[in-house]
Order: structure tokens, then C-alpha cells, then sequence
């Protein structure tokens, strides 16, 4: 079977042919720090209590499509303000596709960081928006001057800022936000993917600016393998963005198991824990290390720089010694000979600090 490439050009949009696909690598038997999970598996007991609840599901009935007790369970997680609106998406991925999809338009502009999280630009460009990448200091901070200077000549309808960043690890200045939020034009979308492994959130204040979204998943706390995230926001916004959702987008087995790992929340949250002080513990061992420029962290990841030209060597060399992480080398120029590595098990720390340091 041969399709010509002309009947492709025909047939598949230019924005969307000029994309590469997402790739995922197959780990197989490698230690797995590429992916920002949560490397601790559930407690027997749970186990066991969770099977005995999805006996419960009936699979040949639609989900409830407002998801209602799982709504009110992550909006309490997640201290969601009262007044603000609430939406579940299958992921925050599929949040950050449903606020695109809502504005889209000729001409409109998505504007983000550079770099940070590459689903911004790869949803708004197969959409046919044009991606506004403003790029961030050398220490991966936002130039106040920098970002307002592009609020003023892109005019966004939306911005996307993530908060710790992705994958710099760094929290933007908050007034450099507060600022955005009141120049920006349109909505101000803040990603906060990473909040189990830092402090700082502005959930708080969704009430405080009439045009700032929060987005938060609970992949990165420990299920990943769920897909759950969850965007809030005034209810004239949300109801708007509300149109653009699949009505049975989070299926009953995950609202059950939502709603069940959300009760035991107190399991996972001593997991996070525990990732913020290794997290501490692995950045003191890659500080250690010869060679390496090293970035503080607010998420449950590292992100460094190997000398220069490296990258691809030592990435490759520590999968011959069993330990999977992610190159960002030649992804865009800031990132030349960067690496970045997910907060594991002690001991999977121990084991690719020592394959890093027969590398260096
Ligand atoms: C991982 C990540 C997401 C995606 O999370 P899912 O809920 O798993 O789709 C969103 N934003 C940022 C910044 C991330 O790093």
C-alpha cells in the first residue's frame, strides 16, 4: 500500500505535517527517570480495596458526564475556590487542547515561554494558531520587560505559563505573573503540574484576577497512568471552554479510581513528601559531580548541562548502564546539552548518580 506524497499534501493540513509526533521511548527493563512519575507503586491493602470497589462499575452505562463526586473531590484536593468553575479533562493535555479549541481562530496567537512544556506549541500549531515563544533568561527566569514588550505586539488570547516550569524545574517570579495578568489581553492559563513538590500556588487568587486559569493534574502525584487533570476558573470563562468537551470524557473506571485514590490521599501525599527530600538529596549529588551545570527545582525533576557536546554520549551511555532519562539536547538552542532526570527511588538515584559519574 502506497499513498502518494501528493495525496497526502491534498489531503493533511500544512500545520500538522510540519509537526513531529510526541515520542515516547520504550523503557523495557531500564530504570525509568525520563517521565516525571511517581516511582512508588500503591500499598497491597489499597490494592486490594480499590478491586473491590470497581466491582461496583457498570461498564455498559455511560459515566455520569458531569463526573459530580469526583468533581467535588478533587476540587477539595486541590482547595479550588468556592466561586470559581470547575472542569475535568482526561489529562491536563486534554484541558490545554479544550482552552485551545475555544479560542482558535485565524490569526489568533498562543503565546508561552521558551522553552517550557511542548504541548503548548504542538496543540496550537495543529490547530492552526500561531505559537508566540518568548524566550526566557539564562538562569531560565522571565524578563518583566521581555514578555511585556510580546504581550503588546502579539496581543495572545492565551498565555501559558508553567508554574514550576517544565522542564527548567523554576518558578517564575510571581509579580512577573501578577504583571502578565493584568497586560494580557486575553487569558492567562498558570500550569501547575508540579504543585505536590512546591509551596507555591495561585489558586488562591483565580478569584483576584478575572482572566487567570489554574490547571492542575493529578499525573505528576502518582497517576499518571489515570489521566485526570482538572482546569478552574470564572464560570463565564468555563462555560465557554465547557462546549468544546467530549461529554463522557473521563469514563467510569477513572472516576471511580479518582474518586477512590483521592479518599486515601494522605498515602500519596507522604509519597510527595518523600520526593521533595530526595529531590534534595539528588541535587546535592549531581552538585557534586565535575562538569555539570545544575538547576534548582521546585518539581520532581533535575535539570542539567553536560559539558558542551556531551549530551547525546552520556544520554546514551547511561542507558547501556540501565537508567532512562531525557535529553533535551537539540530540542531548542537553550537547551543545548541538557539533560533532565526524574526524582526516582533512593535507590534508583543512587544507581544513575553512579552511571553519570563513570560518564563524566
Ligand atoms: C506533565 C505535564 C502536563 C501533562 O499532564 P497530564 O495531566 O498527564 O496530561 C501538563 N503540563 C505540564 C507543565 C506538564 O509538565
Amino acid at each position: 500500500m502506497t499513498i502518494s506524497r501528493d495525496k497526502i499534501d491534498h489531503v493533511i493540513c500544512p500545520e500538522v505535517r510540519g509537526l513531529s509526533a510526541y515520542h515516547v521511548p520504550d523503557p523495557g527493563e531500564l530504570i525509568k527517570l525520563d517521565a516525571m512519575e511517581n516511582p512508588y507503586s500503591w500499598p497491597d491493602w489499597l490494592v486490594e480495596e480499590w478491586l473491590e470497589q470497581l466491582r461496583q462499575v457498570s461498564l455498559n452505562r455511560y459515566p455520569d458526564a458531569s463526573a459530580t463526586e469526583l468533581k467535588a473531590r478533587m476540587r477539595s484536593a486541590m482547595g479550588v475556590p468556592d466561586q470559581a468553575a470547575v472542569i475535568l479533562g482526561n489529562g491536563s493535555d486534554e484541558l490545554i487542547q479544550m482552552i485551545i479549541q475555544a479560542v482558535a481562530g485565524p490569526g489568533k496567537v498562543i503565546m508561552a515561554p521558551e522553552p517550557t512544556f511542548v504541548m503548548y506549541r504542538q496543540i496550537a500549531v495543529a490547530a492552526g494558531l500561531t505559537y508566540a515563544a518568548v524566550p526566557l533568561q539564562t538562569d531560565f527566569s522571565l524578563d518583566k520587560d521581555d514578555i511585556a514588550e510580546a504581550l503588546d505586539e502579539y496581543q495572545p488570547v492565551v498565555v501559558f505559563l508553567a508554574y514550576p516550569n517544565n522542564p527548567t524545574g523554576n518558578l517564575f517570579d510571581p509579580d512577573v505573573i501578577r504583571l502578565i495578568l493584568t497586560r494580557a489581553p486575553g487569558l492567562v492559563v498558570v500550569d501547575e503540574a508540579y504543585a505536590p513538590f512546591t509551596d507555591e500556588s495561585f489558586m488562591a487568587e483565580v478569584q483576584a484576577h478575572d482572566n487567570l486559569l489554574v490547571l492542575r493534574t493529578l499525573s505528576k502525584m502518582g497517576f499518571a497512568g489515570l489521566r485526570l487533570g482538572l482546569l478552574t476558573g470564572a464560570p463565564q470563562w468555563l462555560n465557554e471552554i465547557e462546549k468544546t468537551r467530549l461529554p463522557y470524557n473521563i469514563s467510569s473506571l477513572n472516576q471511580l479510581t479518582g474518586e477512590f485514590a483521592l479518599a486515601h490521599r494522605a498515602v500519596f501525599e507522604e509519597q510527595a513528601a518523600a520526593i521533595r527530600q530526595d529531590r534534595t538529596v539528588l541535587l546535592a549529588g549531581l552538585q557534586a559531580l565535575p562538569g555539570l551545570t545544575v538547576y534548582p527545582s521546585a518539581a520532581n525533576f533535575i535539570l542539567f548541562r553536560v559539558p558542551d557536546g556531551q549530551a547525546g554520549a552520556v544520554h546514551a551511555g547511561l542507558i547501556e548502564r540501565g537508567v532512562l532519562i531525557k535529553n533535551l539536547d537539540g530540542s531548542v538552542p537553550a537547551l543545548r546539552d541538557c539533560l533532565r532526570v526524574t526524582v526516582g527511588r533512593p535507590e534508583e538515584n543512587a544507581s544513575f548518580l553512579a552511571a553519570l559519574a563513570a560518564l563524566l
